[in-house]
Order: C-alpha cells, then sequence, then structure tokens
C-alpha cells in the first residue's frame, strides 16, 4: 500500500524500493510539514496580522536526519507515519527524492503532522506544532520493525513521537545489541530513565542538558554549571543510578560539541567558523551525521568531528532540509 493508498485504511507501509531492514542506519521519528509565513510583528493573543506568501517545506526532527544522513551518502532508512493528507503524499516523495529508504512509513488516517512557523521581521519563530500522524505512533508498532531494528547497525531516535514508543524501541535494540542514539530533543523526557543507560550517546542542546543534568533534592543551580561540568554530571547518572547513559554529545551551537566516551574525560570539538545565516535544523544535520558515521563504524570522537562539519553547514544556508550539505560542500575543522 503506497502512502497515498493508505487513505482511510489504517497504517498502511509504503511499498518503496528497497528493504528498510537492509539499511546501515534506521531513523525513527517525526516527519512534519512546516508551514511557514513571514509576518511585520506576531500576532498578540485575538490579533490577525497580515503576513507574506505561505512556504510549504519538508520538516519534522526525524526526517531531517534521516534527510542529512543521505545527503552526505548514507544508506539509510526512515520509520515513521504520516497521514492520508496531501501533505503526507508530498512528505514521502520529499524523502524519497533524497534517496532515504520510505518502505517502514507508515500512513495514518487523519492530518500528518505540521508545524505552524510564523517569522517576525527580526528573524524571531513562533512555532506551534500539530503532531498528527506522529503522535499515533505507538509502542505497538515497535513490533513490526524488530527486523529492522535487528539488521541496523546504529538506530536514531528523538523525542517528537510518543516517548513510550521511543523508550520501547529502545529494549528492542538493547536486547538486539544495536546500537542507540538518542537526541533528547524536544525534551524533557517523559518516560522511564532506565532506557537511558542503552544511549550511545544520548545527544543534547546546551538547553536540554539543564534537563538532563537535574538531579532532584542536590539543590546545585544547573545553568550555575559550565558545559563541560553538566556534561560530567549526566555521564555520573541523574533520575537513577542506572541512568548513565554510555556515552553523551553535548551540542554547543557556534563553540561546537563535548563529548564523553564511557569512562573517558571530556573531549571539546570546535566548530568550522563560518558565517550563520540560520541555525535552523543545525541540530539534526549534526546528530544525523554523527549516527551515521558511527554507523560507518567511526569512533564516538572522529563521528563528532565529522558532525560538527555539517551541523557548521547547515547553518550557512536558509531553512533546515534545503540547508544539508553534500560531501563537497563541508567546511573543513
Ligand atoms: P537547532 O535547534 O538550531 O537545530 P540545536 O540547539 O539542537 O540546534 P546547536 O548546539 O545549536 O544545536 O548546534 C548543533 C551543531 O551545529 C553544533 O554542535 C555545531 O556543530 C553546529 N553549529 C550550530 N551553530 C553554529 C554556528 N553558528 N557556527 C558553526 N557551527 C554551528
Amino acid at each position: 500500500m503506497s502512502a497515498d493508498q493508505g487513505a482511510g485504511h489504517g497504517a498502511g507501509h509504503e511499498a518503496g524500493h528497497g528493504a528498510g531492514h537492509e539499511a546501515g542506519l534506521l531513523v525513527v521519528g517525526s516527519v512534519n510539514a512546516d508551514l511557514v509565513v513571514r509576518v511585520p510583528r506576531h500576532p498578540r493573543p485575538g490579533e490577525t496580522v497580515l503576513g507574506g506568501d505561505l512556504a510549504v517545506h519538508p520538516g519534522g526532527k526525524g526526517a531531517n536526519q534521516a534527510v542529512a544522513a543521505a545527503r552526505l551518502g548514507a544508506q539509510v532508512a526512515f520509520a515513521g507515519r504520516v497521514g492520508s493528507d496531501a501533505h503526507g503524499s508530498m512528505l514521502v516523495d520529499g524523502l524519497r527524492r533524497d534517496g532515504v529508504d520510505v518502505s517502514l512509513v507508515g500512513t495514518e488516517p487523519g492530518p500528518s503532522g505540521v508545524a505552524l512557523i510564523t517569522v517576525d521581521g527580526r528573524g524571531e519563530n513562533a512555532i506551534t506544532v500539530s503532531p498528527g500522524a506522529n503522535g499515533r505512533l505507538g509502542p505497538d508498532a515497535a513490533e513490526a520493525l524488530e527486523p529492522a531494528l535487528r539488521a541496523a547497525a546504529v538506530v536514531s531516535l528523538q523525542l517528537e513521537i510518543p516517548h513510550e514508543t521511543v523508550a520501547e524501541i529502545m529494549r528492542r535494540c538493547g536486547r538486539a545489541g544495536t546500537r542507540v542514539v538518542l537526541n533528547l530533543s524536544p525534551g524533557p523526557w517523559a518516560a522511564p530513565t532506565d532506557v537511558w543507560r542503552l544511549c550511545d550517546p544520548l545527544v543534547v542542546n546546551e538547553h536540554e542538558a539543564l534537563d538532563a543534568a537535574a538531579r532532584p533534592g542536590d539543590g546545585t543551580a544547573e545553568s550555575a554549571l559550565a558545559p563541560v561540568d553538566r556534561a560530567r554530571r549526566i555521564m555520573r547518572g541523574t533520575h537513577a543510578v542506572d541512568a548513565r547513559p554510555r556515552s553523551l554529545v553535548l551540542t554547543l551551537g557556534a563553540a561546537g560539541a563535548i563529548c564523553i566516551d564511557g569512562d573517558g574525560e571530556p573531549a571539546h570539538v570546535p566548530a568550522p567558523a563560518v558565517e550563520a545565516v540560520d541555525t535552523t535544523g543545525a541540530g539534526d544535520a549534526f546528530t544525523g551525521a554523527l549516527a551515521w558515521r558511527l554507523a560507518c563504524g567511526d569512533s564516538l570522537l572522529d563521528a563528532v568531528r565529522y558532525a560538527v562539519r555539517a551541523g557548521a553547514a547547515a547553518v550557512t544556508a536558509e531553512g533546515a532540509q534545503p540547508s544539508y550539505p553534500t560531501p563537497d560542500r563541508l567546511p573543513l575543522l
């Protein structure tokens, strides 16, 4: 059943080319239509503001990661849900055009995920996300993904689908011995933290690191800690003794990233100096590139060294997916 044919028939699977379970990297997550309108200023409650023409872009953290990896040459499959509306087929077609294996994309009756984005004259965003079909990717979907989870070298996850589904997929990866990359975005995490011990690595930005490092009753102001100390704290275990990730990557925007592998010392990897035009989706470009290089067998440090180049390239052009680089566009470290 194709994504279009799935209308009104429950979750169908996209009859794409290639088999998802053969991919080196499997991204499980969200796919959204980003509806963007530029406005002179954001409306106040009850007010109407006239804006510019509507622009519709493919987005969603999961789809962004898959496209970022595919542009760089990865063999990558994406598993998720689109709706039975026109956005659904547009989103699946876009992934396929970028070379992403869409055989594990199902169609749910009803709307696709949508992000309503207004951008004001100062470039500030106001975003409302309607998860749509992404919200219907329940934990029961994990069983059908089992062969793909087993066959993948790396499974990459984010938090725009139900957290219980993310946790269930991680548990299955843990049993199968498949490496898991979890991007804690958008946080905070709202499922049991025992699965964090399976993260290799847990990927957080500075804001998400505050949540991840919080230790109830501890009294230390997380925001007062330097990023490297926040990273160390997450690696010591936070909510429970068994909540320590196997490894950690903390992204720092223009300052690059810090990584800690197991009991090792933190390593800081600076980002290439570039002229930033639009940082939208930089984190997804970073994580997609990171997960792919890990699937290729790179060490965590080498994968981070590659990922900072992908993240930097993504800030040099407008938008998320349109800004994602091919290898020839990667700045040097
Ligand atoms: P976003 O929410 O904008 O997608 P994020 O907050 O998840 O991003 P960041 O830490 O801002 O993540 O950026 C991710 C990576 O992108 C950084 O580690 C870095 O490699 C790259 N990057 C981001 N901003 C810049 C910049 N101004 N110059 C160079 N590289 C950047």
